[in-house]
Order: structure tokens, then sequence, then C-alpha cells
């Protein structure tokens, strides 16, 4: 494939990086490797626009991979970050902020009683899986095909995300013993989940499920599914996770719990808490919590954990996260929804929108799709085309077939208009894309 839009500036700041750091980039996606091309280095962000460093400005939907749900450069989140910037960066003890976002956590989330504040949504599942299996004195962990939890030894099974992206099965340098208690299913089996159980009985610690999967494009569990896991979980003694890094403060006030209601014994946050910058958390059941240190024997920390900038910020972006600002992020989403599927179906272009609540992706299939394996048999060399197509006309998606996009509550009329004038000729594209061109 050509790519008609030359980007000389952040090629440039490609090669250097490729110079310095393992292909030019610190998390595998923003490579551009799945799409190919010069991948865009951005320079700054405001509302819903990025600029990048060739002085091109873009439509983003992809919102940081979810936490800039009110756009960029909030004046009010940028103000209560220079505030707390101003009084010091980090103090390596306790203070007030990280107190409000908890309080502010447990407030929204009725199954969170307490909550510990990391740094990552990696740190967050890797915390909690070492927490269920030190209540529960259990060794195995059972996790979905295509659900992706971070870069967590024991997690990278089967993974989604850049895994998927990339096409790997696993990852050298996770050990058979890292993920040899690991159980992997494909998602929305629950009869899986039930044979599993069998198989194993008094040896699995937990079940851990992204609470609505957004990394392999976006597969909602089926209904009754969540629910399904949490009573299998309560009958076998085993812990149910819901990993809410994605969706959590996103996908409602309550994130997917607010939508499905079913309430998980732990659950992880990252994300939209965090603002925009490194906060993420993990809590649930206070009995299951108490095992944690210094309260109890299983051992956790951070030096960083409960930053005060960061949680100023992630404070501020929730506090302004009110109903009005979901439904807006809905009404984005829906809108920018229906013009994709109105394009490519006006291009001929077999495909299918997946949606949860404000999250959504597109896959070049005519069917649904409800798990992993579903997700890889899509036309993904179509996604290439459509893709470089509405980069070349200034709008910034997710660079892989294998990815949820996101809105923001500033993805105004002027916007949603540069996307919709966009979208004809990349449903083209994507129409006359063949597998050799890609
Ligand atoms: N869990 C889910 C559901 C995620 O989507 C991600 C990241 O995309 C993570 C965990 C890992 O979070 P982080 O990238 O902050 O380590």
């Amino acid at each position: 494939m050509s790519y008609p839009y030359t980007a000389p500036v952040s090629q440039t700041l490609f090669d250097r990086a490729s110079v310095v750091t393992p292909g030019g980039v610190n998390s595998p996606v923003r490579a551009f490797r799945a799409v190919g091309g010069t991948p865009r280095f951005m320079v700054s962000g405001t509302g819903p626009y990025l600029t990048d460093a060739d002085g091109r400005e873009y439509v983003d939907l992809v919102c940081s991979w979810g936490p800039m749900i009110l756009g960029h450069s909030h004046p009010e989140v940028i103000a209560k970050v220079q505030e707390a910037v101003a009084r010091g960066t980090s103090f390596g003890t306790p203070g007030e902020g990280e107190v409000a976002l908890a309080e502010e956590i447990v407030a929204r989330i009725a199954p969170v009683e307490q909550v510990r504040l990391v740094s990552s949504g990696t740190e967050a599942t890797m915390s909690a899986i070492r927490l269920a299996r030190g209540f529960t004195g259990r060794a195995k962990v059972v996790k979905f095909a295509g659900c992706y939890h971070g870069h967590v030894d024991a997690l990278l099974a089967a993974a989604g995300s850049g895994v998927a992206t990339f096409g790997l099965p696993d990852t050298p340098g996770v050990t058979g013993a890292q993920a040899g208690e690991t159980i992997v299913l494909p998602y929305n089996d629950l009869e899986a989940v039930r044979e599993a159980f069998r198989a194993y009985p008094g040896e699995i610690a937990c079940v851990i499920t992204e609470a609505s999967p957004g990394n392999m494009g976006v597969v909602p569990p089926l209904p009754g599914f969540n629910a399904g896991l949490k009573a299998l979980c309560a009958e076998n003694g085993a812990l149910y996770i819901s990993d809410e890094v994605m969706t959590g403060f996103r996908t409602s006030r309550a994130g997917w719990f607010g939508v499905d209601g079913v309430e998980p014994d732990l659950m992880t946050f990252g994300k939209v808490m965090g603002g925009g910058f490194p906060a993420a958390a993990f809590g649930g059941r206070a009995d299951v919590m108490a095992y944690l240190a210094p309260a109890g024997p299983v051992y956790q920390a951070g030096t960083l954990s409960g930053n005060p900038v960061a949680t100023a910020a992630g404070l501020a972006q929730l506090r302004l996260l009110d109903d009005a600002a979901y439904e807006r992020v809905d009404a984005v989403a829906a809108e920018i929804g229906s013009l994709v599927t109105e394009s490519l179906t006006k291009a001929g272009v077999a495909h299918r929108l997946q949606t949860a609540s404000n999250m959504f992706s597109v896959f070049f299939t005519e069917d649904e799709v409800t798990n992993y394996a579903e997700a890889k048999a899509q036309e993904a060399f179509r996604f290439n085309a459509f893709f470089h197509s509405m980069l070349s006309q200034g709008v910034y998606l997710p660079p892989s077939a294998f990815e949820s996009w996101f809105v923001s509550t500033a993805h105004d009329a002027a916007a949603i208009e540069r996307v919709a004038a966009a979208l004809p000729a990349a449903a083209r594209a994507a129409a006359e894309a063949t597998e050799e061109g890609k």
C-alpha cells in the first residue's frame, strides 16, 4: 500500500526514536505496524483535536486509548493539575488527594468497599490477581482469549490488543511456570468456564474478564454472561474479577457495573480515573481487600502510588463527569457510529458496528463477533485502507482493526462534521482494498 500523506517531521522523529528505543515507541501499537506508514508524533491536544509535529490537525478518535473523556486540555482539569504541581510533585507520604479520589471511586461503584491506588492498569490487574491468589490460597487463573489485562506475565496468553495485532500466540520471556497456571477460555462461553471448574476443583483462584471487552475490537458480553461468571465463581469459591480499566468511568458513571449491575468481588480501574496521568486502582470487597499489606499479608506497594498530581487530575476529571457528560459522550458515539455504518453501507462494504455504550468499533465482516476467533476472521486489510484514508483527511483512528474507538464530551458538531466529510472516501478505499494490496 502507498500512503497518501507523508509526515516528514514525524518520520525524522521516528528515525531518531528508533535508534534509542526498540521499534521507536514506548508501547507497541503506537508504531503503526498493523497499518503501516509513519506513526504521527503529536505535540499538542485541544478538545477533540490533536496536532502533530508536522503541524497537521486531526479529529482524535482514540482519546489516548480512553482516558481523555473530556477531550484534551480541559481547562478545569489543567487548572487543578497546575495547582497541584505548584505544591510539589511527589512526597512519598499519604496525602488528602488520594483519599478524595478513593472516596469518589467508592461512592460511584457499590461493589468497591475499599480501593488501593496504583500507577497503571497493568499494576492493577497484576495486584488483583496476586490478592485473589493470596485470599483463596489457590493458584489457577481463568482468563478469556482476546481479553487484554495489561502486560502481566501470567495474563499474556492469547491476549488481545498489541498481541492480537501482531498475531503472536504468546510472548517470549513469559515462562511456562508463569503462564502454566493460566487457563485461557473462549470469550462468551459459559460452558467452557463450567468445564474448567469441573476439571480443576478447588484450584481456581479467580476468573478475570474485561467487563465489556474492547481489546479485540468491541465485543460486549452476551446477555447473562457476566452474571453467569459471577454465579460460577461464587459456587466454586473463586473470586470474580471485573477488569474495568477501559470501561471504568467511561461506559457510565459507574462504568460497566453501572450498565449490567453484576457485582464483582474485585475490580480494576485505570485510564479515565487518571485524567491523562498515570493513576489506576483495584478494589472490591472489604474482607478481600483486608488481605492487602499493611492490613494483611499480601504484599503490594508503589513509590508513586497515589501521586498528588495524578490524583488531582483524576479527581478533577471524575467530578466533571456528571450525567450530562455521559449523555453527551453517548450521543457523540452514536452519531459517529451511524455515520460510519452509513458510509460503509453506501460503498457496499460488509461490516458490523459493535457498541458497548459509548465504546464502539467496526469489524469488516457481516457476522456478529462474540469472541476472539470471530474477531480475527474479519477482513482486517480493509481496515488498513480505511484507516489511511481517514488519517490523510485529518481523522485519527486507532491504528489497528482490533481496538475500540473512543470519543469525548469535546467532540462537537464541527469535529463530527470533519469525520462525516472524511468517511465516504475512506469507505471507498475500504471497498477497493485487496488482501494483496495491504
Ligand atoms: N486492562 C484493560 C482492560 C486494558 O484495556 C488495559 C490497557 O489498555 C490494561 C488493563 C492495562 O492498562 P495499562 O496500559 O495502564 O497498564
